[in-house]
């Protein structure tokens, strides 16, 4: 692959490009899904291809192929010089990069089991079991379950003499119960909703979650729900299970300092920011969160969907902070959009493309709330008056990352230190800086997992991304719940 790199890459600088950059990309994904005992889609496919990214005259170029042949990659990289060329002449002012030390490395995801080379026979069974369970009882009347297994094989070179080969695995697996009756319909899932949880990790995913022990349990609470009293209304203590969490963390915290939104250049899918630049600037910085509040993005952490060696900049995976003791720290960035912050300054590493076909744009990368030191049942005992929510079922906020409501599958009120039951239909509503400005108790490490998000939208024409957030149990003071209608 090293080989057909080089010959686009020696078309591009003998054609004029001051940078340029190719990857070819070896995508193969399993999808298995089964509905109320029948296979609802057994997927596989396999895709190769190459894209070739090029600035020429100050403007970007960019085209793929799917053909890997010396004569295609030189064939890309003149169509992608001929488009930066026309686009040079609309442009408003010169890209810039900012400063890397080039690299020649191989980075691999750490996995124990080849999800491609367990049976299917295998997979379906344990996905039958567990159908079979869910729908003993006559109540539920959709159960379905899935695992989704992906393998990316990336090889990147660029103009400033960067190789880098890359290897990603990634794999997750799930099921939910919809309940009917009672004139209701209700749904549970496990270990979270959207199609389960997912990792940078091989088939041991499926043994890591206790997918078996626990679906009599969902069903059972599913079937509960029907008959459960709604989620009373008004301001009380809310504590956010881990699935849930994730998902806050992401429209609010994630999408909100993707710095391209927040210079104004990307305003798609929701996509504009309360944060302003000048705000980052601030002498104490902007009061994001209270002080417990520490949120690190880290490509380096075991198991995120958005873990890697380097993004499609060629920028190294790394650690940092977005809010550290509930002030904003950093944004998202990547090469182009560092650069507007200072010429010296470095691109934290979040520049990344869906498959070979696209041309890469800032990403959230895993970030996740720091874990506190409170054990569950002590944040229970310590909650007077309370409701936990727990995995996410719909969720809103507006197009500056300000006003939310989400909404939950399943609510335990908590009073006097006790949960006292289920209740159906849970939601809270908050704005993002008061809301993370309320939090005052995060559980431990030992409650801490990440929780993948694999369908995050963004840009025109439309890509998809994946990445994880982790989080333990947290409380927030005194929150808006059970809004109707
Ligand atoms: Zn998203």
């Amino acid at each position: 692959m090293k080989n057909y790199c080089q010959e686009a890459m020696d078309t591009l600088t003998s054609l004029g490009a001051s940078y340029g950059d190719v990857r070819i990309l070896n995508y193969r994904r399993e999808d298995i899904f089964l509905r109320n005992g029948k296979p609802g889609g057994l997927n596989f496919y396999e895709s190769l291809g190459a894209g070739v990214r090029v600035i020429v005259n100050g403007a970007w170029g960019f085209a793929s192929t799917t053909e890997i042949t010396s004569a295609s990659m030189k064939d890309c990289a003149i169509r992608a010089i001929t488009i930066a060329k026309a686009s040079a002449m609309v442009k408003k002012q010169n890209v810039k990069l900012s400063p890397r030390k080039p690299v020649e490395d191989v980075w691999g995801t750490p996995f124990t089991i080849d999800p491609f080379k367990v049976s299917l026979e295998e997979k379906l069974g344990l996905l039958t079991k567990i159908d079979d369970i869910l729908r003993k009882k006559p109540e539920i009347k959709v159960a379905s379950s899935s695992m989704q297994f992906a393998r990316e094989q990336q090889w990147y070179m660029d103009s400033e003499g960067s190789y880098i080969a890359q290897d990603l695995m990634r794999s997750g697996a799930g099921y939910s119960a919809t309940a009917v009756g009672n004139g209701d319909m209700q749904i549970r899932s496990y270990p979270q909703s959207w199609g389960g949880n997912h990792k940078s990790m091989g088939y041991e995913i499926v043994h890591a979650y206790d997918l078996l022990g626990n679906a009599e349990r969902i069903r059972d609470e599913a079937i509960a729900l029907l008959t459960a009293p709604e989620c009373p209304s008004g301001r009380t203590d809310l504590i956010l299970d881990g699935p849930q969490l994730a998902l806050q963390i992401h429209e609010s915290v994630g999408h909100a300092n993707e710095f391209d939104r927040v210079l104004g250049f990307e305003a798609n899918y929701a996509g504009r920011s309360f944060m302003v630049p000048s705000l980052h600037f601030a002498p104490s910085g902007f009061k994001y969160g209270s002080e417990i509040v520490n949120l690190v993005a880290d490509t380096t952490v075991p198991g995120g969907l958005a873990t890697f060696g380097y993004d499609d900049d060629g920028v190294r995976g790394g650690r940092f902070h977005v809010v550290q003791n509930g002030q904003h720290r950093n944004w998202f960035t990547t090469r182009e959009t560092a650069s507007v912050l200072g010429e010296e300054t470095e691109s934290n590493g979040c520049n990344r493309s869906d498959g070979y076909s696209n041309i890469p744009i800032t990403r959230i990368p895993n970030l996740s709330l720091m874990p506190g030191s409170w054990k569950l049942d002590d944040l229970i005992a310590d909650t007077k008056d309370g409701i936990i929510m727990e995995v996410n079922k719909s969720w809103s906020i507006d197009q500056m990352r300000l006003n939310f409501q989400f909404g939950t599958e399943i609510g335990r009120l908590i009073k006097n230190g006790k949960v006292t039951g289920i209740v159906k239909n849970p939601n809270y509503q908050g704005v993002t800086p008061e809301f993370w400005g309320s939090c005052d108790a995060i559980c431990n490490q030992d409650h801490w997992d990440l929780w993948g998000v694999i369908n995050c939208g963004k840009g025109q024409p439309g890509q998809t991304a994946e990445m994880s957030h982790g989080g333990a149990p947290t409380r927030f003071k005194n929150v808006m719940c059970g809004i109707k209608g």
